[in-house]
């Protein structure tokens, strides 16, 4: 994926949807720190703040700016579970902004993730994405909490001049390392394990859920 990726990189515009702060740090962080850095325009739409709204959108912005990317609310900024909220009305968000931004790339949760928002967020996207040509990737947000999912991934992002902004920008997520659902050392093991796989010294997994060649 990483040679393809480079025979038409940077993809001008990317779109990354994640269920909650944190979520697309923690899956693609690497990834889009390097395309942003490429010169890609990279924005990151966060679906639901279920807790602690205004810190956590503070950490938020901070993880998006680590990673020179655009943050974007998807169901507003008061705190809510993405299963309070009708599938309609998230579709019809993500359509707004998809719209709105034409992403070649997009980059959101597998439906193979294990944690129920994720999965009605990648739904969502599925869905939202019905009319725009695209690449489309998936990714596990916590693969550590995820082995029931037998996923690894079907094609692999060198992050290996990114792995320390994919970190800072999880560590920016202050509220969630401190109870433990982010653990630094365990995303920098995976980086390091799917370095192992795919031939670089760090990396991130993904799933080709739609490829245009
Ligand atoms: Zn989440």
């Amino acid at each position: 994926m990483a040679k393809l990726m480079d025979v038409r990189s940077p993809f001008p515009r990317v779109l990354a949807i994640g269920a909650h702060p944190d979520d697309i740090e923690l899956g693609a962080g690497g990834l889009l720190a390097r395309l942003s850095r490429s010169g890609s325009r990279v924005v990151m739409a966060v679906c639901s703040v279920p807790t602690q709204a205004e810190e956590r959108l503070a950490e938020a912005r901070r993880g998006a700016t680590l990673i020179g990317a655009e943050l974007v609310t998807v169901c507003g900024v008061e705190p809510v579970r993405v299963e309070d909220v009708p599938m309609h009305r998230i579709v019809a968000r993500l359509d707004e902004i998809i719209a709105r931004e034409r992403p070649e790339l997009v980059v959101t949760h597998s439906i193979r993730d294990v944690h129920w928002d994720h999965q009605l967020v990648h739904n969502a996207t599925i869905s939202a994405l019905r009319r725009t040509p695209c690449d489309l990737l998936a990714f596990v947000s916590t693969p550590e909490l995820n082995a029931a999912s037998h996923f690894l991934g079907d094609c692999f992002a060198d992050i290996t001049e990114t792995i320390d902004i994919k970190l800072e920008a999880v560590a920016a997520h202050a509220t969630q390392t401190a109870k433990g659902s982010a653990n630094l050392d365990s995303c920098r093991d995976i980086a390091r394990a799917l370095g192992r796989i795919s031939g670089v010294t760090y990396a991130e997994a993904y799933e080709v859920l739609r490829l245009r060649l």
